[in-house]
């Protein structure tokens, strides 16, 4: 393979040449907006494309290119951008001079509640407005509940950035274990304990270990920043058993994972009921909707008449419950149940395609990839993809340790400079690939393999 340094300055002068009009709005905006925006994973390097249009498959930039976009609202969008269904309800209910916050609780959330408790087998459900806000609160309540101080998390999972669980997510040196953010309590570091996704006998250490001072164990059943790997029947079974087994709860953050593979949480597909489940993205059909859902006992401390002892003040939030989010959240999700069958298997084929595709693509060119987000519970199907270069052949990639070691895995080739190299194809991609929605259409998908190709090609040649 050429060397890497050089395909990244041709990339990166080559990007500034056709961002011309991008760059000018970067820059001035960077005076007042730090990076130039409000989250870092959109502010990629050199900087990112502004004033996007976007509708369906597609997104257009402020110097007029079109791009196929597989990060889909940050993976929400599992129709697209701006469905018409989502759109045609909204513009129906603000024409009747409704859709602003009231500050009275509406009809639609007790809708959109029961319609999500109808998939799990939680009793209560309370909506906020951020998967970080809702990951926050289930921890406070476990911390409550169970009287105890250990989160324990595995290294790998991001649940948003909030206090509890600002360790062990990508920065790697020797493991996922860092505290990764400044302006943290200072006892922090050893109240979040950290174990190995997918790892049996580390959990089993952990438990060993820590076992009677865990408030709650938090995990993706689909990991997503830590690489899209699905976890393993065996492991997640025995994560709901050592949970129960030292009175600790079990919060499934579902919010990648939740109405991503089939209208429903990932846990009914592993047969596995944790105590409290996060949802996010997904659930707000384009709005900023998430959910804690749950055990009443757990849930009920949030309310006004629990002990004060261990009450929980999950009770703020001015746009918590949006009329018009939950409006979106409904029929969006209302949608995703009616027209199940087509959906799923529609993006779930198209997935595997891709990741058979570029994994037979790269091997022709000798360089060793391995794209994950498949081999989920029951031979599901699955939309995500991720695309990782080895540095030596494995036979599976299983654990998020292996994305995140740049000994195993190059994290700048995945993050950086394919990225570049897609989007000078006129092709978004995250973390390698992205997400498959409904409006990718099977020419898109092709043509985005036949520019991994021509990627692959020139860096051999
Ligand atoms: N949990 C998971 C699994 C996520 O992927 C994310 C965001 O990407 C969050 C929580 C935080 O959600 P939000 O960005 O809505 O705060």
């Amino acid at each position: 393979m050429r060397d890497k340094e050089s395909i990244l300055a041709e990339l990166i002068k080559s990007y500034k040449y056709k961002h011309k009009k991008s760059a000018e709005v970067f820059s001035s905006v960077s005076r007042s907006l730090v990076k130039g925006g409000s989250h870092n994973l959109r502010l990629f390097s050199p900087y990112p494309f502004y004033d996007i249009q976007s509708g369906g498959s597609k997104v257009t930039d402020i110097d007029g290119h079109t791009y196929v976009d597989f990060w889909q609202g940050h993976f929400a969008n599992i129709l697209g951008h701006n469905p018409k269904i989502v759109l045609d309800a909204l513009k129906e209910y603000l024409s009747c001079g409704q859709g602003l916050i009231t500050g009275f609780p509406g009809e639609f959330q007790h809708k959109l509640a029961q319609l999500i408790l109808d998939k799990i087998s939680a009793e209560k459900i309370r909506f906020t407005t951020s998967g970080t806000l809702a990951t926050m609160y289930a921890i406070m309540l476990s911390k409550a509940f169970t009287q105890r101080e250990v989160v324990v998390k595995v290294g790998g999972g991001w649940h948003g950035a909030q206090p509890y669980v600002l360790k062990g997510i990508t920065q790697y040196e020797d493991g996922l274990n860092q505290i990764e953010s400044a302006g943290l309590s200072t006892d922090i570091d050893s109240t979040i304990v950290l174990t190995k996704f997918n790892d049996e006998e580390h959990l089993e250490k952990t438990f060993y270990e820590h076992g009677d001072m865990v408030a709650c164990l938090i995990i993706e059943p689909f990991i997503g920043a830590g690489g899209f790997l699905f976890g393993y029947t065996e492991y997640l079974n025995k994560v709901r058993e050592l949970t129960s087994r030292h009175d600790a709860l079990l919060i499934f953050d579902e919010v990648i994972s939740g109405f991503r593979f089939h209208a429903g949480a990932l846990q009914s597909l592993y047969g596995i009921d944790p105590d409290l489940t996060v949802f996010g993205k997904t659930i707000g059909g384009g709005m900023p909707v998430s959910a804690v859902a749950g055990r009443a006992d757990v849930l009920d401390l949030i309310s006004p008449d629990a002990n004060p002892i261990n009450r929980v003040k999950f009770e703020g939030g001015t746009f918590s419950a949006h009329p018009a989010s939950m409006l979106a959240g409904l029929t969006f999700l209302e949608y995703l149940i009616q027209n199940e069958k087509d959906i799923y298997s529609k993006i779930g084929r198209l997935g595997k395609r891709v990741r058979s595709g570029i994994e037979e693509i790269f091997s022709h060119y000798d360089i060793s990839v391995k794209c994950t987000g498949g081999g989920g519970p029951h031979g599901i199907q699955s939309s995500l993809i991720g695309v990782n270069f080895l540095h030596k052949e494995l036979d599976e990639l299983r654990f998020p340790e292996q994305i995140w070691n740049p000994k195993t895995s190059d994290v700048e080739l995945r993050e950086k400079i394919f990225k570049l190299a897609m989007l000078e194809e006129g092709f978004n991609t995250f973390h390698g690939y992205g997400a498959i929605s409904t409006a990718h259409t099977e020419e898109e998908i092709q043509a985005s393999l036949d520019a991994v190709e021509r990627i692959a090609k020139k860096w051999v040649s």
